[in-house]
């Protein structure tokens, strides 16, 4: 038996919603520490709402 990974989708760092492809959504490294990769989707970009890094705790807008 072969065991198939499904391909991890990226979630918003904000609101924990799954990032679609093609929509308005943003990644980026995370300032502070640069190891966690930080996404956040179209409304809560469009909305300036702020983003935690989930290792070094970094906050921003
Ligand atoms: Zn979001
Ligand atoms: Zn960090």
């Amino acid at each position: 038996m072969s065991e198939v990974k499904a391909v991890k989708m990226p979630t918003c760092n904000w609101c924990g919603r799954m990032i679609l492809p093609g929509e308005g959504a943003v990644h980026f490294s995370c300032p502070e520490c640069g190891e966690v990769t930080i996404w956040r989707c179209e409304k809560c970009r469009l909305f300036g709402r702020p983003y935690k890094c989930a290792k070094c705790g970094f906050k921003g807008p």
